[in-house]
C-alpha cells in the first residue's frame, strides 16, 4: 500500500524490483521474437495516452502492466542482434545492472567533494580505456554524454587556445574570422558545434575527400593558405577515424603534421572507430593520434555500454579548463587546490555516475573478452564483404576497414544511376518491411548505397548468413516488378 508521505517501502521495492529484473531477463532472452522496428504511425502514443497527469497513486503492478501494454509496442529494439542500421549498439548485462546502481546512488559529481568515488572512478576507467586504445599517458580523459558534446568541447578548447583577443571575455565581436576545417564526410556534429559556438557555418571548410572518402591533406593545406591570405584565422581541424557513412579513416599523421606546422588544434572524431583500436591488430587505426590535441571515442557505440557515454581525451586539459571554469562562491571547497573538480571542464555542472557502467563492463568481460567480441564483429563484416565481392550482381561501394559494409545491387548491364538508386532503395525497403532485420542506407557521390553495421554483442554469424540469404532471395523479386 502507498504511504501518505515518503518513498516506496523497502519490501515493495524488493518485490517490484524482482518483477522488473525478471522481465528484463526474459526480454533479453526473447528479443528475437520482436520485430526490430515497431509498426506504429506518428502520433500513435499521444492518441492512446491519457491527456491528464495521473491524479492518484497506482501500484507498481498496474504501472508495469501499462508499460508493457502501452509503451513497449512503440519501442525500437536497438539491442536486437538483427539491428544492423546506423551504428548498432549494445547494452550488456553488467552495464544494465550498473545503470541501476547509478540511479540508486543518485550521486552528482560536479565537485570531487560531492562524490569522490565518481570523480576518481571516471579518471581510473578512462585511463584504462586510454591504455586499451593505445593512446600515450599524456592524454587526460573526461566523460560527456555524446560525441557531439565532446566535439563541441574540443572546438571550444581550440578556440580558447588561439583566442587572439580573449574571446572568453569579449565574445567574437571584433575578432578575425576563425576558420574550422573538416571533411565532406565528417559528422554533422562538427557543423552543429560551429553553430553553437557562434563561429558560423560559412567558416567551416568541408574539405573534399579522395576516392576512398578520406580527407585530402593537400587540399587542407591549400585551404589554410588561402584563408590566411584573406586575413582569416585558421584554428582547428576535425579529422575522423571511422566516418559515419563509410567508416573511412582520414590520414591522421599527415593532417597532424600540417596542424603542427600551421599551429592548429587537431581533434580526432573516433566515435565509432576508436573501439576497434582495442584489438591489437587494429590498434594502427589510431596511428598519428598520439600527436592530436584531442580525441573522442564512444563506449556507447561499440563497447557494450548503454547510451549515453562518450570518452573525451585531450593533451591540454588546462586549456579546456581555461575555456570553461567559472566557480561561484557556493561551490568552493577546502580541497579545491588539490583535487580536480569535473565541473571546471565543460558546460555541465551536474554529472551522473557514468563511469560505473564502464567499470562493470571492463571487469565483466576483461580486455580479452572485449577484444574477442570486437574482432568477431570485424570478421563477420569482412566475410560479408567477400561474399558481396564474389557475387556478380552486388558491388561494394567503399572499403570496409571496420565492421560496416557499404554496397549496392548492380545487375550487369544496368548502368543508369537513377534506375540503380531506385532498385537499391526498393531492396532496402523490402528487407526492412519484413521486420526481421533493420538495415539503413547512405548516399555516396549521388549513388544510393545500402549500409550494414555490425556491432551488437549478440549478433552472430548465423544472423549474418540469414541476412545474406534474404538479400539474394529478395533480389529477383525486385526485377519482376520493375
Ligand atoms: C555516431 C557518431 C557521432 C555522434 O555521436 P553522438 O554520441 O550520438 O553524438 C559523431 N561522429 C561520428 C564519426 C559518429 O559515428
Amino acid at each position: 500500500m502507498q504511504q501518505i508521505l515518503g518513498d516506496m517501502p523497502a519490501r515493495e521495492f524488493k518485490k517490484a524490483g524482482q518483477m522488473v529484473i525478471d522481465w528484463i531477463a526474459a526480454y533479453r532472452d526473447d528479443i528475437e521474437s520482436y520485430a526490430v522496428v515497431p509498426d506504429v504511425e506518428p502520433g500513435w502514443l499521444y492518441a492512446c495516452s491519457s491527456k491528464n497527469p495521473p491524479e492518484s497513486a497506482a501500484s507498481m503492478e498496474q504501472i508495469f502492466e501499462k508499460f508493457v501494454q502501452a509503451i513497449m509496442p512503440g519501442v525500437t529494439h536497438w539491442n536486437h542482434p538483427k539491428f544492423l542500421a546506423y551504428f548498432s549498439i549494445s547494452s550488456s548485462g553488467p552495464a544494465i545492472l550498473a545503470e541501476l546502481l547509478a540511479a540508486a546512488l543518485n550521486v552528482n559529481g560536479m565537485l570531487w567533494k560531492t562524490c569522490p568515488a565518481l570523480t576518481e572512478l571516471e579518471k581510473i576507467t578512462l585511463d584504462w580505456l586510454r591504455q586499451m586504445i593505445g593512446l600515450p599517458e599524456t592524454f587526460w580523459g573526461i566523460v560527456y554524454d555524446t560525441a557531439s558534446t565532446s566535439t563541441f568541447h574540443a572546438i571550444a578548447a581550440a578556440r580558447q587556445e588561439i583566442s587572439p583577443e580573449n574571446i572568453r571575455e569579449k565574445g567574437l565581436y571584433g575578432s578575425k574570422q576563425l576558420i574550422l576545417y573538416t571533411s565532406d564526410q565528417a559528422h554533422s556534429s562538427v557543423e552543429k558545434a560551429a553553430i553553437a559556438l557562434g563561429l558560423g557555418l560559412k567558416n567551416v571548410r568541408k574539405i573534399k575527400t579522395d576516392d576512398e572518402f578520406r580527407l585530402r591533406a593537400d587540399l587542407l593545406r591549400e585551404n589554410i593558405r588561402k584563408d590566411r591570405k584573406k586575413g582569416h584565422l585558421p584554428f582547428c581541424v576535425v579529422a575522423t577515424v571511422g566516418t559515419t557513412s563509410t567508416t573511412s579513416i582520414d590520414p591522421i599523421a599527415e593532417i597532424s603534421k600540417i596542424c603542427r606546422e600551421e599551429n592548429l588544434w587537431l581533434h580526432v572524431d573516433a566515435a565509432y572507430g576508436g573501439s576497434a583500436a582495442i584489438v591489437p591488430e587494429y590498434q594502427s587505426v589510431l596511428n598519428g593520434c598520439e600527436e592530436a590535441d584531442s580525441l573522442v571515442m564512444n563506449p556507447h557505440k561499440w563497447l557494450f555500454v548503454p547510451i549515453d557515454f562518450s570518452a573525451f581525451y585531450t593533451r591540454k586539459p588546462s586549456i579546456l579548463k581555461e575555456a570553461f571554469t567559472l566557480v561561484p562562491e557556493y561551490l568552493r571547497t577546502s580541497e579545491d587546490h588539490r583535487v580536480e573538480n569535473l565541473m571546471d571542464y565543460g558546460m555541465q555542472l551536474g554529472r551522473r555516475f557514468r563511469a560505473l557502467k564502464l567499470w562493470f563492463v571492463l571487469h565483466y568481460f576483461g580486455r580479452q573478452g572485449i577484444i574477442s567480441r570486437i574482432r568477431n564483429a570485424i570478421g563477420m563484416a569482412q566475410d560479408l564483404a567477400n561474399k558481396i565481392d564474389q557475387h556478380p550482381d552486388f558491388e561494394r561501394m567503399a572499403p570496409t576497414p571496420f565492421s560496416t559494409i557499404c554496397f549496392r545491387v548492380h545487375p550487369q548491364g544496368m548502368n543508369d544511376t537513377k534506375k540503380l538508386n531506385r532498385l537499391n532503395e526498393k531492396l532496402l525497403q523490402a528487407v526492412n518491411k519484413e521486420g526481421e532485420y533493420f538495415i539503413s542506407h547512405t548516399k555516396l557521390n549521388d549513388q544510393y548505397v545500402i549500409r550494414i553495421a555490425i556491432g551488437n554483442i549478440q549478433t552472430d554469424q548465423h544472423h549474418m548468413n540469414r541476412l545474406w540469404d534474404i538479400l539474394q532471395k529478395t533480389l529477383p523479386m525486385l526485377y519482376k516488378n520493375d
